[in-house]
């Protein structure tokens, strides 16, 4: 299902920690054809979308199932903070090469 990007020239399959640094480029020359692509993160932009989506229906979700106020900040705290940490390491993923 995931699938992490490859050079739209040679194919060549970039790895989870390369990725992870060429997520921040515009534009990155293959280490092994050497051609240049461009670096999209639409996907990541989406998958962003989806996990702060998700973390709020869980939020409220968690709200209207209890009563206490005060009791329910530490679960939704933590939520959010899972919510952050799955795009983090989803993002590889979610980078597409042009
Ligand atoms: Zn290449």
């Amino acid at each position: 299902m995931f699938r992490l990007p490859v050079c739209p020239h040679c194919h060549t399959v970039y790895h989870y920690s390369d990725v992870r640094k060429i997520k921040k480029k515009k534009e990155e020359k293959c280490y092994h054809c050497g051609k240049s692509f461009k670096v999209s993160r639409l996907g990541y932009l989406v998958l962003l979308a989806i996990v702060v989506l998700l973390s709020v229906v869980v939020n409220v979700m968690i709200l209207s199932s209890m009563s206490n106020i005060l009791v329910s900040t530490a679960p939704i705290f933590i939520t959010s903070f899972l919510a952050v940490v799955i795009a983090l390491i989803f993002t590889p993923f979610f980078i597409k090469f042009k």
